[in-house]
């Protein structure tokens, strides 16, 4: 793939820099048998059990635990691992931000060699939190409780766990959307612990290392709080990198194994496949948006104006599905080989004429780039790419990539055209994003913004966290 410049970009098919492959990605590697056992939780952790923890490690002895190879004296009151944080690093958490990068960790005290719950203390040793240590990531410490008497067991999960399923549960209760996202990592105060519901389905990831081989101690309450919640199957899904590969895994922490669910979104039904969909199962982070769309192609409709739809990046046809009820006629445009099967399964259970929209499986820039030349036309254009920028290193080279792609989809949008544009790369702020459709981006000056949308409040995040809100959507007409 090219940026606007010539640079090279490399061609992404995971989003947000959190997914690799897509449907059908053959490394995946299915467990359906249900894990009893708990992933591998560090070695120098004395594993304790008593009853209440029914053989898993009990959590209770995580803060009065040495869990690295540190010796006591480098420890403290609380018994826990030392990390010291410098002057950036400690207001940065005290602002509530729930990373501490690498380069703020001093080296004395060493910290520890493995995944560990730290305490985390200043340059002057006075303790300012407690959080997860991951010795290999640049993410050193994901920060979970702030405070001099912080501790961090699975209660502090349970609680947090608790709160968020009661905000979901206020959020719909009206049962019309059956799909959304139960526990959003950082922006729920439990970084990397994501969970989204499928009806009586949750998926689990556990992002990064240190947070999964801790995974089984902090969540000693899930199976309990999420069956409360009415969820009969949990899946996990795992991806774990080694240099340029990726493994991915799906496993059943409880309930019978299942292989897709039927969901509904606003009363709208789609198919979820939980086995080979991309992160875990569909992007219900565009939810809202996936309505707006729809609402917008009913609107033109009824203003006589055109509603030839190009859906590009379209997955399992989310917004294609909208916008084919809302009165379109879509071209859905998607690289992996799967996903048109599942949106096409969903487009009849919600009683749309198949025959009347077209699915395409093809890269879509050098697809865009043949429909330019064929002087094909479509009345509203919507792109929802992968994220292009894995790190801040990579946002020129997005912002780039960025600005060729919506120079694509201008030459393809009809005079009087409706463009949604979509980001969910987090190092590109809206401000950034914004100036990738700018009219010289577009090459056009007929365009202005409607509207510029982000998460649903499902997907929460910290305000001292902008990493948090990755999401921008853009309405230009
Ligand atoms: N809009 C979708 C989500 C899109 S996720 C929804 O509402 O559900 C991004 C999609 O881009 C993925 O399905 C991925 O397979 C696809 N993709 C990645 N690189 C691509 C490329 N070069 N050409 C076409 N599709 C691509």
């Amino acid at each position: 793939m090219k940026g606007e410049d010539g640079a090279q970009v490399e061609r992404i098919s995971t989003r947000c820099g959190r997914e690799g492959g897509g449907l059908g990605a053959p490394d995946l590697a299915v467990n359906t048998r249900p894990r009893r056992t708990p992933p591998k939780v560090p070695q120098a952790l004395p594993v304790q059990r008593n009853a209440r923890s029914q053989g898993r490690p009990d959590a209770s002895h995580l803060a009065n635990t040495h869990m690295s190879s540190q010796t006591p004296s480098q420890g403290n009151r609380s018994g826990l691992p030392k990390v010291a944080v410098n002057r950036h690093g400690v207001e940065a958490v005290r602002r509530g931000h729930p990373w501490i990068f690498k380069d703020a960790v001093n080296v004395r005290p060493a910290p520890p060699r493995e995944a560990s719950v730290v305490q985390l203390v200043s340059e002057g040793d006075e303790p300012v939190g407690c959080g997860v240590f991951d010795p290999d990531s640049p993410i050193a410490v994901r920060v979970w409780v702030v405070g001099a008497d912080a501790r961090l067991d699975a209660n502090a999960f349970t609680e947090r766990l608790t709160r968020a399923l009661a905000m979901r549960r206020e959020l719909f209760g009206d049962g019309a959307t059956t799909a959304y996202r139960l526990l959003n990592g950082e922006g729920d105060r439990t970084p990397g612990f994501v969970l989204d519901r499928y009806d009586d389905v949750a998926v689990l990831r556990v992002d990064g290392e240190a947070a999964r081989a801790l995974s089984a101690v902090l969540t000693r309450d899930l199976e309990r709080l999420l069956r409360d919640a009415g969820i009969t199957t949990l899946i996990e899904r795992t991806s774990q990198r080694t240099g340029k590969s990726e493994t991915k895994s799906v496993d059943v922490r409880f309930g019978p194994p299942r292989a897709s669910v039927r969901v509904s979104e606003h009363g709208v039904p789609f198919v979820v496949d939980l086995i080979r969909g991309q992160k875990t199962g569909a992007f219900l982070d565009q939810r809202e948006n996936r309505r707006r769309v729809g609402e917008l192609v009913a609107r033109r409709r009824q203003a006589g104006l055109g509603v030839r739809v190009l859906n590009l990046f379209s997955y399992t046809g989310g917004f294609s599905q909208r916008a084919a009820l809302a009165g379109g006629t879509v071209t859905s445009v998607d690289v992996a080989t799967n996903a048109h099967g599942t949106a096409q399964e969903s487009f009849k259970l919600a009683g749309v004429d198949l025959t009347a929209h077209a699915f395409v499986t093809a890269d879509a820039f050098a697809w865009l780039a043949e429909q330019k030349k064929k002087g094909n036309r479509w009345d509203v254009v919507i792109s929802d790419p992968p994220s292009f920028a894995p790190s801040e290193r990579a946002k020129p080279n997005a912002i780039s990539a960025y600005r060729g792609l919506h120079r694509a989809c201008a030459d393809v949008l009809a005079p009087a055209g409706m463009f949604v544009a979509a980001s969910c790369s987090s190092h590109v702020s809206a401000e950034d994003f914004l100036t990738t459709l700018d009219d010289s981006a577009l090459g056009r000056s007929d365009l202005r913004l409607l509207d510029l949308f982000g998460p649903p409040a499902d997907h929460p995040t910290l305000p001292s966290f902008p990493e948090g809100r990755y999401l921008k959507l853009a309405v230009l007409a």
